[in-house]
This record gives C-alpha cells, structure tokens and sequence, in this order.
C-alpha cells in the first residue's frame, strides 16, 4: 500500500505475510479494546489490528496496542522454573513438578511454624478473571491464608471503597457512552489521552459532535488541560477541598435536585452543616483556586441537564483517596446525576483486569462482590466450593500495603508474587528491599523472569503472557471481553490457571474442591455464582462475547445483550435502598514542601509506559521514546538552581534520592515537579506512600524534595550499588 505523493518519497508498509487475524483483547489498559493479532504462514505473530465492530475502540488501537504481538517474544522471557536455596546465588532450572512441590511444602512448613496467615500472597489487575477466580479459591479455600491481596491497592482501592461507602457496593455505574449524551465533563486528576489513549478518542469524538465544557483538574497542565474550558491547577493532595466547596455553592444556591436527594439518598442533613463550612472564600486558601471559579464551576455543572465525572489516579493515590471518590459521588448524588444517560461517576480504571479482581478474585472478600463479614455470603461459596464455612475468616486480613510491614514484623514470613513488581511500584523502594530480603521464602510467578522483585526470589515460576492463554477481562465500563489464545505460550511457561490449578493438587483440601482446567469451565462457575447478584454474568457465554465485543454486567439468563448503567431504577446497594451523602471533614494529613525540601514531587505514566515496563520497556516502538528517567521542571524554578534542559539532577526526599534527566517545560509551576513512575529505582526511592485510612492505598503523588545539579547519569548508577548494600 503506498501513501504520499506519487512519486515524491512515498511510505510502503511492508507486508507482513499475515494469512489468519485472530480475536482478542488488549491486555495493557483498562480501555478494554478489542484487537486482532496476525498470524503469518509459520504461526508467528506478526502484526496487531483494532476491531473495527468492537463498540469500545471501533477499529482504533493506541501506541502500545499496535504493537502488543511483539510481546510473545520479547527479551526477558521466563523459559523454565528456577529454584535456589539462598537468593542471589544462581537459579538451576527444575522441572515443574520439582519447582511446585518446593513451593507447596515451603508455604506448608511456614504455615505449620508460624500460622496459616504467616504466608500471604498478593497477585495483580493483569491476569484473566477466570484466573482471579481459581487464585481466590486456592488462596480461601485451600491454602488457607487471609492475608491475601492483589497489587490494585495501589492503583484503585480507593475508588472500591467509595463506590462502597456511597452505593453499598462497588461497580463503576457509568459507561463511555455517556459522553455522548453529558453537558458537562469534569475529569480530576485524570490524563485521559497518555493514560487511555482510546477512551479519550471516544471523548473526542463525542465533543466534536456536540460541545459541552470540558473541565479538568489537574496541578499539571497535562494534555487533557491543555483542551480544557476551564482548567484548575489544584494545590496537590486537596481535591477533598474543592469538592466539598462546589457541593457548598451549589447548596448555597439552591441549584440541587431535591426531588433526588429526597427519594434516593440519606443522611443529607449532616452533609449539609459540613459542606456549608467549605465556602468558597475559606476553601481557595486551602485548594489554591480562587473563589469565582469554585463558584462557575459550581454553577456550570449544576446547571447542566446531565453532568459526569471521571478520575483516575490523581485522586486514588492519595492519604484521602476514599474520601475524594465519595466527595465525587457526593457531588452527583446532589446534583440527580447517578443512573442516567450523561450523568455518572466513572472511575477510569488502570490494569486490564482491575475489575475483574475487585469482582472475583476474593482478595477483599469472596467472589462476586460477597463479604467475609457476612455470614450468609460465607455460607454461599463454602457449600458451592463443599468446604466448611468456618474455614473462612470472619473478616479480610492485611491489604498489599499492610502486608509489607507485616514482614517488618514478623507477622509474614513467606510470599507469592503473581505478575506484580514491588521493587519498582512500591513506594520507599529501601524499606521493600529490606522486606523482600526478610523473608524465608519468596516466590515469584511472572512472564518474566528479569523481573526486578525476582532478584529476591527462592522460585520462580514462568507465566504465560496475555494472548497465550484464554478468558476474560473486565474494562471500566464493566464491559466483559475475550482473550482468545492466540498462539502457545513462550518455552516451558505455562498460563496462570494451569499453575493455580497444579498447585491444588498438593494440598489435602485442594484434592476435594473441584477446579475446573479450562477457562470456559471457570466460566460456568462464575455465571451460576452471579446468576441474580448485581454483577450477573448468568447471560454471557464465550461466543456471545466474542460476537458483541464484550458485554456489560449485569446481563441476566435469556438477556440478549449487558446493562451499559448501574442504578437506573434509582435503588442502591444500602440496606435502605438508598445511597448515602457522608460528610467529609478536611484532614490535612500529607508531607508537604518546606525550607529542607521545597518542590512538590508528583508522579504519573506515560502513553508509552505501562505496570512498570516489564512489558513496554522490552518493545522498542515504545521504549525509545523515553528510555531515560527524566521529570519535567519549569525553566524559572531550574534557572535559579543552575539547572539546564537536558541536564542531570539529583532529587532527594526524606527517603532516598534519584538522579534524572531534567526536560524543562511549563507543564508543571515553578514549585513542582514530574517524574514518570515506572522506571526501576527511581521515583518511589523518593515516595513516602502515607496510607489512606479506608483505602489503604498509598500517596504517591505528594511529597516533598530537595533539587541540586548531578554531573551525570553515573551518580544514579554509583548510588544504586550503595543501596542494595543498605
Ligand atoms: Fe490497549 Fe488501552 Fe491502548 Fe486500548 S487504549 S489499545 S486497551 S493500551
């Protein structure tokens, strides 16, 4: 195919010999886009394509999904298991039968030493719900342990535990039509076009037909602000502020809808004496936006007939994370804009599957949305699963972020890591070096076996990458798609299933639990298990899926097709029916800048990062754009420092320090600064990660650092030896 002028320079696309195009879906974002992978005549994936009849992308991919086929065979890939019995002496390659009873007897001699909660696993947003599934019933039904969680508590704690505390359960209620039909958007710490380039595009497309004001909050003018009507560059960590004042005006002003408030929410009263403490004047001084644009912004969205939010990190990665998300729904819920067309708070979530975790993989509770505290639900699944019902915790055990300090403790003597990497997503990277290191046993199951944490590992386990295996994702609309296995896993992997699978077998409780092979029998049982529950799965199949390009839950038995809205006949999840408006006082409770460290340290991704670059760091389309730790400082904050574009620097916190490449830009004010936060050693050297109480998801983006000049990239090499000494 030629593009250009005819005969000047024209662009050839080689052809890449594709002789069959096969279904899947993305396994990056939680977009949730349906793609095709090109097989050539000797079965190698050669080539990536949206599908143009998939509601959610239309034929669209973003960077990282056109070239998402190089995956199968990029560098780093796990080919065998590996044992050793002193971490960082070399790995032998073992058989799987060798590498799996080595790990069943270590989590069975540390279990009978120290307790059953002594040995904690934590898993990830990344792999198939009907892996979730088969993990949370090896992890609650089998093994034993309660201290059992998934990385998602870094990345969407918060937002489950506000849908939660406002609707009485989780499930974003929205979905991406509604741009289509809103008449305003308000997005919060949120970069729709880096973080989901293909929901952004939806947006797009949505504005140019029909102008509505876009209004974006963000300390960073970001891409999605730069297109803003109305941008307000907030003071980091005070959203909660912000919030509550726009709920002030719009009470003050009467611009509410009574006749929802009345019908479909409690508690009005004492949310109302709170927010009438946050009026504009008082709350400016503290969010660092001035009064009269509290007031428009107030009033524009009030006013509009139908009016969204969406956030994404910006407001989760927070000490007050929870309390952001409720004050959205706080603000929708006044304004009668949850359960209609246009009207809704969506969280725009991160990992591929995040959702599928939250709903089935029980590291919260139970699946399907059930609680340990509920006896009934307790009762459900350990008939379903024929264990006894007391083989269940009455309440959950640690989050992932509590877990590590369990080891500081003692409390936890021996982990599993399933396709997360703690050495570079956690924050206080020192302190999670000391606590790997602390462990008897450690064992990481990964696509890769160059993974950071692994460096820490007693066993490893060779996964299998995304498309090398089958079953579903869940995206941010609540949308169920297919990965359809594309070609047979790299080497000796094996899909996550399969190792959960063979893992049974080697416990007593395991023989007697039926665990089904396939990801179609996993299916099965989670279309009984929700058949009549909010998330009712009970009218999916694998080819109707495939057929619609996914499908949004609930979609009952005999339904055609899902439900693309929660909560559209006004009834909630609360016990009363209702949802709940929660007063949120204020608690300024994060470190700030001060004389020893004066810049605020904010943190994000990139469009060509994702989950800290095990997989986008090995493809060199998106590896080459930003190779390089670097952060963006404004040019009059780095004059005065000495700092030139292009430069070294070192930043230094409380914590750690790192040494980047400076790109100056106007991006960030004078008294910030941003650092992309996947790379390895880097940004969480710096991070505090203070824990939000109901959440207990860490505050990423808030810290304070200190900025000198660094000669060159070597000090970060010089210091990165010196740490692992630490
Ligand atoms: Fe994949 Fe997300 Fe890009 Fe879609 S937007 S192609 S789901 S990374």
């Amino acid at each position: 195919m030629l593009f250009g002028r005819k005969h000047k320079n024209p662009i050839k696309i080689a052809d890449k010999g594709v002789v069959e195009w096969k279904y899947t879906t993305c396994g990056y974002c939680s977009t949730g886009c349906s793609i095709e992978v090109g097989l050539n005549k000797t079965g190698d994936a050669v080539a990536s394509r949206g599908v143009g009849s998939a509601p959610v992308n239309q034929g669209k991919l973003c960077l990282k999904g056109i070239f998402e086929h190089e995956l199968f065979k990029s560098a780093g890939r796990g080919s065998a298991p590996l044992l050793r019995d002193k971490r960082h002496d070399p790995f032998k390659a073992v058989s799987w039968d060798q590498s799996l009873d080595k790990v069943a007897s270590e989590i069975k001699r540390i279990q009978d030493k120290y307790g059953p909660d002594s040995f904690a696993i934590v898993s990830t947003g990344q792999i198939m719900t009907e892996e979730f599934y088969t993990l949370g019933k090896l992890s609650r039904g089998v093994i034993g342990t309660n201290n059992y969680d998934g990385n998602t508590t870094l990345c969407m704690s918060s937002a489950v535990s506000g849908y939660k505390r406002s609707f009485g359960s989780d499930g974003p209620p929205g979905c991406y039509d509604d741009f289509d039909d809103t008449e305003c958007l308000l997005a919060i710490g949120s970069n729709l076009p880096e973080q989901h380039p293909i929901i952004y595009w939806r947006l797009q497309q949505a504005m140019e037909k029909r102008k509505f004001p876009l209004i974006v909050v963000d300390p960073r003018v970001t891409m999605l602000a730069q297109q803003a009507d109305i941008h307000l560059p907030i003071t980091p960590g005070t959203d909660l502020v912000l919030l509550n004042s726009l709920a002030h005006v719009i009470l003050d002003e009467g611009l509410e809808d009574k006749a929802f408030i009345d019908s479909r929410t409690s508690d009005y009263e004492s949310f109302a004496r709170l927010v009438e403490q946050y009026d504009p004047i008082t709350s400016s001084r503290i969010c660092g936006i001035d009064e009269d644009t509290i007031r428009n912004v107030a009033r524009t969205y009030a006013r509009a007939g139908a009016a969204m939010t969406i956030w994404t990190m910006g407001i989760n990665q927070s000490t007050h994370g929870s309390d952001g998300v409720v004050g959205i729904n706080n603000l929708n819920l006044i304004t009668g804009n949850i359960g209609k067309p246009g009207g809704t708070s969506l969280s725009i979530t991160g990992q591929c599957n995040a959702m599928g975790t939250r709903e089935w993989s029980s590291c919260s509770g139970l699946p399907g949305y059930r609680a340990l505290e509920n006896e009934q639900d307790r009762k459900d699944i350990a008939n379903y699963w024929g264990i006894d019902e007391e083989f269940f915790p009455k309440k959950r055990g640690l989050f992932q972020t509590d877990i590590f300090p369990a080891i500081e403790t003692g409390q936890v003597k021996g982990l599993w890591l399933i396709a997360t990497n703690p050495m570079t997503s956690m924050t206080n990277t020192p302190r999670i070096r000391k606590n790997l290191e602390a462990l008897e046993f450690l064992v990481v199951q990964d696509a890769y076996a160059d993974v950071e944490t692994n460096e820490y590992s007693h066993a490893y386990l060779p996964a299998a990458v995304w498309a090398e295996k089958e079953g579903c994702f869940t995206n941010t609309e609540r949308r169920v798609n297919l990965i359809r296995n594309v070609i047979a896993p790299h080497a000796d992997s094996k899909p996550d299933l399969w190792i959960f699978n063979q893992m049974a077998k080697r416990f007593d409780q395991g023989k007697k639990i039926k665990f089904p092979e396939t990801a179609e029998g996993v299916f099965q049982e989670l279309r009984e298990l929700s058949k009549g529950r909010m998330l009712d799965y009970s009218g999916m199949s694998y080819e109707k899926i495939e057929a619609q390009g996914g499908i949004q839950w609930p979609c009952t038995e005999g339904d055609e097709t899902g439900s693309p809205r929660l909560y559209t006949d006004g009834k909630f999840q609360h016990a009363d029916g209702k949802a709940k408006l929660i007063p949120l006082p204020f608690v300024d409770n994060n470190e700030r800048p001060d004389e020893d460290y004066p810049f605020w340290l904010n943190s994000g991704r990139v469009v060509e990062h994702f989950h800290t670059r095990t997989r986008t760091g090995k493809i060199g389309n998106l590896n080459k754009f930003s190779p390089t730790p670097y952060m963006e400082m404004n040019p009059d904050a780095a004059s005065e420092l000495g700092i030139e574009h292009g430069s070294y620097a070192r930043l230094t916190s409380r914590r750690g320090d790192a040494v980047v490449m400076v790109q100056l830009t106007q991006r960030v004010p004078p008294n910030m600064v941003f650092v992309p936060f996947h790379y390895h050693d880097c940004v969480n050297r710096l991070t505090l990660g203070l824990l939000d109480p109901h959440s207990r998801q860490p505050a990423f983006k808030q810290c304070g650092v200190h900025i000198e000049p660094a000669a060159d990239q070597k000090a970060a090499s010089v210091r990165n030896k010196a740490a692992r000494t630490y």
